[in-house]
């Protein structure tokens, strides 16, 4: 088979793998050593394993290269090590790594160099899965499946964080299912609950990706809309409030179901989400003045649109 061969083969697997000389002097560094380095082969190839790039360290912080180099040991006896070590990123985090170095045989047995194979620590990307799945957990409100007050509180803060770039103009609608006590006396709370679940889930469905839904207590909920206009905001408002009023759980083969009122607002500049939040708040409050079931969204002059009821 041609060197093409084996180039597109080292190229093609997962892990990162480098061939050094005699001399430690890498000759070989392929695609995965790229990505799991950040050193592209062409910084690398020339480069002396004790230039130390990579510093590779032991979970102490104590550096592996000179005398406790894996490529070293091998390069000197032959034999092939296996080691968790912590390896430096080009951008300079430390990254976990299992490698394992191995010799190069010419045809007669001798040692005409070694390569090291590197694959990340599948014990640290275990831990990163956890993490990622705890980070789910804890964002997550456990009735209804959407976010929850503490996500809501986190997308204020990035929205805020947009807002000082100068990004484009985000909406808030915070929405009240009307008369939900009424519910929990007729029902029970058990029923109540699923109530609450169905017109999460209603609302969640009918958003685009990048909106957010959160609870944020009890029977309210807070949709943050980035990127959007007064109009549209509106007009979203009055679809979901249709979708909410059309949508219904079945319990002892009857149909119920509730409506919700829907207050809004639009960033203004250099508005923070709290402030957007509270004017959004403040329109609720008309909502329910107005009879309930409608939308307001608030422009920041206080001019009220779209309200069905007043
Ligand atoms: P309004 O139209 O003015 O909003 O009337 P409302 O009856 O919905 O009034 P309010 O918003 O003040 O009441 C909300 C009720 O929701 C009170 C509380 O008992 C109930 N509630 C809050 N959290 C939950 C929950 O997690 N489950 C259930 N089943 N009920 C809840
Ligand atoms: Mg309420
Ligand atoms: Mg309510």
């Amino acid at each position: 088979m041609d060197q093409m061969f084996y180039q597109t083969l080292l190229n093609s697997v997962t892990d990162g793998i480098y061939f050094v000389d005699c001399d430690r002097r890498i000759t070989y560094w392929n695609k995965a050593a790229e990505r799991l380095s950040g050193y592209t082969a062409t910084e690398m190839i020339g480069k002396l394993c004790s230039e130390n790039l990579l510093r590779h360290e032991d979970e102490n912080g104590s550096s592996l290269c000179g005398k406790r180099c894996p490529l070293t040991a091998t390069l000197g006896d032959g034999e092939e090590r296996h080691r968790n070590v912590f390896m430096r990123h080009k951008l300079g985090h430390k990254v976990p790594v299992t490698v394992q170095a191995s010799p190069m045989l010419d045809s007669n047995g001798n040692i005409v160099g070694a390569v090291e194979v590197f694959a990340e620590n599948s014990e640290s990307i275990n831990i990163r899965r956890e993490m990622e799945l705890l980070r789910k957990e804890v964002l997550t409100d456990e009735l209804t499946g959407i976010g929850n007050r503490r996500y809501a509180e986190i997308t204020m803060r990035n929205l805020d964080h947009a807002m000082e770039q100068n990004l484009a103009p985000f909406g808030v609608l915070f929405i009240d299912i009307d008369d939900f006590k009424t519910v929990n006396d007729t029902f029970g709370h058990y029923i109540g609950d699923q109530v609450i679940r169905m017109v999460a889930q209603t609302l969640m469905k009918s958003l685009r990706f990048l909106d957010v839904i959160c609870r944020w207590g009890g029977e309210e909920f807070v949709v943050f809309v980035p990127n959007t206009t007064l109009e549209n905001l509106a007009s979203m408002a009055e679809r979901l409030r249709r979708l909410v009023q059309d949508s219904c759980i079945i319990h002892k083969s009857a149909k119920i179901s509730v409506t919700a009122s829907f207050g809004g607002a639009i960033s203004q500049h250099n508005e923070y989400s709290i402030s957007v939040l509270s004017r959004a708040d403040k329109q609720l409050y008309h909502c329910k003045k107005n009879g309930r079931n409608c939308t307001v969204i608030d422009n920041s002059s206080e001019e009220k649109i779209a309200c069905p009821n007043a």
